[in-house]
């Protein structure tokens, strides 16, 4: 009976971020099986947006550098410009251990997801603005 109860009420979604199966109320509007995938939700619209974006670069480089060489294994070395890349799945963070140092080659290859194609003449320009002027 509880079980049936239970069921009646709640709907099957699906977690934006782990894709994971859970079960919840309608009336909730779920749409994050957890406090740490919408946390990571919140993270990637303030991402998306550009928030941060160039503040945190600038840490980088203030704290370990310009990117010097490319950490990609299938690296074809092509170019000799390097950049920070946020590593997949991380948050974007003062956090060293959240980044890689990409050449610009990879770094492109890197970030090529469904989800940024649309965004990515945008950000491409920012980019060359930010990494052609030497301090
Ligand atoms: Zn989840
Ligand atoms: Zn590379």
């Amino acid at each position: 009976m509880n079980e049936q109860n239970y069921t009646s009420g709640t709907k099957s979604y699906i977690c934006g971020i782990c894709k994971k199966k859970f079960r919840d109320y309608v009336s909730k509007k779920r749409q994050f099986c957890s406090s740490k995938c919408s946390n990571e939700a919140h993270a990637n619209n303030r991402k998306l947006r550009g928030g941060g974006y160039s503040s945190i670069h600038k840490w980088l480089k203030r704290r370990y550098g310009k990117a010097f060489r490319c950490e990609d294994p299938r690296c074809n070395g092509i170019t000799n410009l390097y950049e920070w890349a946020l590593i997949k799945g991380k948050n974007y963070r003062h956090k060293r251990e959240n980044f890689i140092m990409l050449c610009k080659s990879c770094h492109r290859k890197y970030d090529m997801t469904e989800e940024i194609k649309g965004k990515i003449s945008r950000t491409k320009i920012r980019n060359n603005l930010q990494f052609n002027t030497n301090p």
